[in-house]
């Protein structure tokens, strides 16, 4: 069992940490807000306090973060604290830009590193069953896979630095382009007069068939699990699917790849945002699409 340095506690870094205490690792914790702090120790985690204190002694430090800032701010305060030769995995959902320099500060000290961003929610995170997305070294991920198993069921290498949020991003662009199409097709059914569970039927065992429609179908009624029986109760919240959606612009940008739908469904999810549906799961991007009509 390893040592284990845990920075950022919240809705996600709490329930994992929390599995790897279950799992048997010594998890000694750090996060800025003292309500994440508690829960930690009474999950079972020694609390540092800072993030420098809590990565001494440890073999393995993992960061969930916000955004790229706030990884690359930790990792440059703890990278010096840290016994060369140690893992560090990123697991929070980043720009691929700031996932790269965050490889490139580990390796420039002795450090190995992998970008292990996760699917799953935090659904995912309570339960040890998220899929990590790894970007990192053979070496690296080598170490880290066991320690992810911990926290999840499927582990991909998806290639070197930063290749564990191109997949997250691609990924995660299909999904938010996947749910508006699933959405403008019930939305036309309605106005035809065809019944929700008439073209699940056709559309789920026909060349529509995609998980938005089959796993997470945006209408009440043809699977009873999807948030649309549940008020839209996220779930996978609007407000980070245009965070992903962004990122992937950006990548986008940057690498100068065309991604005409992505930038649409990018602004259609801004809007609903916008409208203060933020903290609705994605699916009810049906609602949005739905109030577009005749305009
Ligand atoms: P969150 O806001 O609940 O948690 C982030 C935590 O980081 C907070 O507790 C915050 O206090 C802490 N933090 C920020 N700066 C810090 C610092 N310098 N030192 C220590 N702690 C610091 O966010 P979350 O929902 O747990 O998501 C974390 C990451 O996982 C994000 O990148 C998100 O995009 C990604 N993600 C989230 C979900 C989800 O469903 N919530 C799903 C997949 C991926």
């Amino acid at each position: 069992m390893a040592n284990v340095a845990f920075i950022g506690l919240g809705n996600m870094g709490g329930p994992m940490a929390a599995n790897l205490v279950k799992a048997g690792h010594k998890v000694t914790a750090f996060d800025l807000v003292a309500a994440s702090r508690d829960q930690a120790r009474s999950d079972g985690a020694a609390l540092a306090e800072s993030g420098a204190a809590a990565v001494k002694g440890a073999d393995v430090v993992i960061t969930m973060l916000p955004a790229g800032k706030h990884v690359l701010g930790v990792w440059n305060e703890v990278i010096p604290a840290m016994a060369k030769g140690t893992l560090i995995i990123d697991c929070s959902t980043i720009d691929v830009e700031s996932a790269k320099q965050a490889h490139a500060l580990a390796a420039k000290s002795g450090m190995l590193s992998v970008d292990a961003p996760v699917s799953g929610g935090t659904g995912g995170a309570k339960g040890a069953t998220l899929t990590f997305m790894c970007g990192g070294e053979d070496k690296a991920f080598a170490a880290a896979k066991p320690v992810l198993e911990n926290m999840g069921k499927k582990i991909v290498h998806c290639g070197g630095a930063g290749a564990g949020q191109a997949a997250k991003i691609c990924n995660n662009m299909i999904l938010g382009i996947s749910m508006i199409a699933v959405g403008e097709a019930f939305a036309l059914a309605e106005k035809l007069g065809l019944s929700h569970q008439a073209l699940f039927d056709v559309a789920s065992t026909s060349s529509g068939q995609c998980w938005s429609l089959t796993t997470y179908c945006p209408v009440p009624g043809p699977v009873p699990t999807s948030p649309a029986n549940n008020g839209y109760k996220p779930g996978f919240a609007s407000n980070l699917m245009v965070k992903d959606l962004t990122l992937a612009q950006d990548a986008a940008k940057a690498a100068g790849a065309a991604t005409p739908l992505g930038k649409h469904a990018q602004e259609i999810y801004q809007a609903f945002d916008a409208a203060g549906h933020g903290g609705v799961d994605f699916s009810g991007i049906i609602q949005h699409v739905r109030s577009l009509a005749g305009k």
